[in-house]
Formats: C-alpha cells, structure tokens, sequence
C-alpha cells in the first residue's frame, strides 16, 4: 500500500505517520528527514543539499528528485511506503508520477488531515517544550505534574517562538498556497480522502484504517 499524507502544522500528520507504518509495516519516506540523514552522512547528494541551505535557499527539485528515486530503490517498500511532506508543489507531484511509472507503482490514497482552525489554535499555542530532554507537553491535553517543570528531567519548559497565534496563521496561508495545487493534483485522479482529525489521535486513526480497509476490498 502507497500512501502520501498531508496536514498543516498541528493535525497530528507526525503521530498519524507513525502509526501508519508500525501498523502496516510500510517504508516512512520524509524528504526532511532523508535531507537531514544524507546532511549527517556528509553524502555526494548531502554535500551539495548542505550547500544550498547554507546560501538560505531551497534545495532545488533536481536534488529531491534523486533522492526520492535512490529511496524508492531500495528494498523495504516491498509492502508499501508513506510519504510525508513530499511532494510539496505541483511540480513535485507531477516528476513524482514520473517516477512512480517508471517503477510499475502507483499511490493508492492520499490522506489529507483536516483540524478547524480554532481547533488547531488551541493545540499549537497550548505546546510547552523541554530545552534539555526535548520532551513535549501541552496545558490541557498533556499537561506536566508540576506547572512549567518538565516531567523527565526537571528542567523549565518554554513555548516555542512559532507557537503562537500569529505564527500559526502565517504557516496556515503558507501551508494551504503550497499543498492545494498538490492536493488537487490528486483529487482529479480520485486519490484524495479527507480526514477529520479534529478527534484524539486513536480515532482518527480508526477512521484511517477504516479508509484503507474499504481500499484493499
Ligand atoms: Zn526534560
């Protein structure tokens, strides 16, 4: 099974993503993270993506593009992959089809998380972080024993500086300018399921599976 997921920041995508590839063992394909390992290994491809963001710019598509098919060569995605924050504009989506052809697969469903806005709000500016242990809390929803006081390690929590109200709106417009051209792309081919994950994280879930299984019917 070949799934993409997409959601703006603070609709659980990270949580979703992990579930989904524990429990249908399937290759978790994160060009961010692909970026940041090949970055770390010092790699031909690292090498060259270190210079771009070195200069502030984005690394150019040709560069994803070889990343993304070294990935889709390797072995562990004999039983499917999700893709994470990939493809990200209308281009990708469309070189990524390339790709996919080429290799005979094709991406079964595209999972789009949906969270209201004043939903996303509280979720976002309610984060509280450890600066040592790196541990994540939230007021309501996860809140520490002790007020302000990480749970692990005793250090004081913080809130990061793009937690804010004000930020979150700015990465919404961003988000949406960026991802809705992808997200057509593949509405027109019949692919994309809307998700509500205005819920906890195990009922969206079950609203997940309950997709994939009417697909695998
Ligand atoms: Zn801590």
């Amino acid at each position: 099974m070949n799934l993409l997921i997409v959601g703006a920041p603070g609709t659980g995508k990270g949580t979703m993503s992990e579930l989904l590839i524990k429990a249908y063992d399937i290759a978790h394909i994160s060009t961010g993270d692909m970026l940041r390992s090949a970055i770390n290994a010092k790699s031909a491809l690292g090498l060259k993506a270190q210079g771009y963001m070195d200069e502030g710019k984005l690394v150019p598509d040709e560069l994803i593009h070889d990343l993304i098919v070294e990935r889709l060569g390797r072995d562990d995605i004999q039983k499917g992959f999700l893709l994470d924050g990939y493809p990200r504009t209308l281009a990708q989506a469309e070189d990524l089809d390339h790709i996919l052809d080429g290799l005979d697969l094709k991406i079964d469903a595209v999972l789009d998380l949906n969270v209201d806005e004043e939903v996303l709000a509280k979720r976002i500016t309610g984060r509280r972080v450890c600066p040592d242990c790196g541990s994540i809390f939230h007021i309501h929803n996860h809140p520490p024993k002790v007020e302000g006081v990480c749970d692990n390690c005793g250090a004081k929590l913080y809130q990061r500086h793009d937690d804010t109200l004000e930020s979150l709106k700015t990465r919404l417009t961003a988000y949406h300018q960026s991802t809705q051209a992808v997200v057509d792309f593949y509405k027109e081919k019949g692919l994309v399921y809307m998700i509500d994950a205005n819920d906890e994280p195990s009922r969206v879930f079950a609203k997940i599976e309950a997709i994939l299984k009417e697909l695998h019917k």
